[in-house]
């Protein structure tokens, strides 16, 4: 049987990428690794739309995300983060583990939130040092827009606007500098097409500036000792070689093909899936549709582990579970990364097989068959 991993996090990697990380390993500070960090440095740029620098942590997304907050405030610091899902909760809780006090913007799972409930929050808290935003909330598959919002921020405050793109980056237009960001943090098993164990940080020169005055204790995740390694291509600790070198190739992939291309065939797949399980007969869970995963509420009398044992054990694909309160209750269809259009027709018929196995009453191939239309439409 064929495997095949439809999951935010971690994601398919292709297969010149694999086998670039199967070379034999190469030392760190010698010329031969600064000449691959220098031009992974360069595509992370182009990746993020920005002139800025993008720093590469050895840690998961949750470790660049810390990093930022342990390197840019100070205990007492108050900062808005917005929750609306099982990360955005984690961006709500971690910081007040540091002395930040957090003002909390909370929105229902599957909603995103708005430039009218954020206005307010602004003008009441007028010290507030940052908001934190999820671009795409991956446990509800619901996409924020965070163009209007850093506008909304910028316009209305000092604060700094820092972005949890870690399922966005590489799904969802991002524009770094012309959007006015000041941190985007993503992670190496998203999109990016590697395995787990890297984390990108985007920095404007307001964020560096905000580096200089941080008092909370830290050590390796210390982003000046990383901004000043950055400076030489180099690292301060022993990075994961062999998954900068993997990135290296797959961001020479991404730079191929075109970040615009790669925005719109990322829409052109998530629209093609809502279609297909919508034809299936199949609702989805999110009005604000994430290009990276989309969520879809398992039908009343279908019992998730059956449902998954079938879909995994009989066809080999590996969906997302819900999250929180939605455990069993939804399921998570990721198109994030190194996909294409046949893939997402594989995954909706397995997913009638399966439904139609488990007693769901469905038209076989009424789901791909929409899944078909919609990509000939775009
Ligand atoms: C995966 C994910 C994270 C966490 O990243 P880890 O690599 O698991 O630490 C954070 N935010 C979002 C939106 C994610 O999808």
């Amino acid at each position: 049987m064929k495997k095949r991993l439809f999951t935010p996090g971690p994601t398919p990697i292709p297969e010149s990428v694999l086998l670039k990380m199967a070379e034999p390993i190469i030392h760190h500070r010698n010329p031969e690794f600064r000449e691959v960090a220098a031009r992974v440095n360069k595509n992370l740029q182009y990746l993020f739309q920005t002139e800025q620098p993008v720093l590469t942590l050895t840690s998961s997304g949750t470790g660049g995300v810390e990093s930022t907050f342990v390197s840019l405030f100070s205990p007492g610091d108050t900062i808005i983060s917005c929750n609306g899902g099982k990360f955005g909760e984690r961006w709500v809780n971690m910081p007040r583990i540091f002395g930040i006090t957090v003002v909390e913007l909370s929105v229902p799972w599957g909603s995103v939130p708005t430039e009218e409930q954020l206005l307010p929050l602004l003008k009441k808290y007028p010290e507030t040092k940052a908001v934190y935003l999820t671009h795409s909330e991956t446990s509800t598959g619901a996409a924020t827009d965070i163009k209007t919002l850093a506008q909304v921020i910028r316009r209305n405050s000092n604060a700094l606007v820092c972005v949890d793109g870690i399922t966005a980056i590489g799904a969802h237009e991002f524009r770094f500098d012309e959007w006015g960001i000041d941190v985007c943090v993503t992670g190496s098993q998203k999109g990016l097409m590697i395995p787990p164990g890297l984390a990108f940080v985007a920095l404007s020169q307001r964020a560096i500036a905000a580096l200089e005055h941080s008092a909370i204790p830290k050590f390796y995740f210390d982003l000046r000792k990383a901004l000043k390694s950055y400076k030489e291509d180099d690292t301060p600790w022993t990075p994961a070689i062999s998954l900068i070198i993997g990135v290296d190739d797959a961001l020479q992939k991404i730079r191929e093909e075109g970040i615009e291309n790669i925005w719109k065939r990322h829409e052109r797949l998530a629209a093609s899936v809502r279609a297909g399980v919508q034809a299936a007969g199949l609702k989805l869970f999110s009005n604000f549709p994430s290009y990276a995963v989309t969520p879809v509420w398992l039908p009343e009398n279908i019992q998730w582990k059956k449902f998954n044992s079938l879909l995994k054990g009989k066809y080999g694909i590996t969906v997302a579970g819900g999250q929180g309160a939605f455990k069993e209750k939804i399921f998570r269809i990721s198109h994030l990364g190194y996909y294409d259009e046949l893939d997402m027709v594989t995954v909706i018929s397995a997913l009638e097989l399966t439904l139609n196995e488990c007693g769901f009453s469905l038209t076989l191939g009424a789901g791909v068959a929409a899944v078909l239309h919609s990509l000939q439409s775009k």
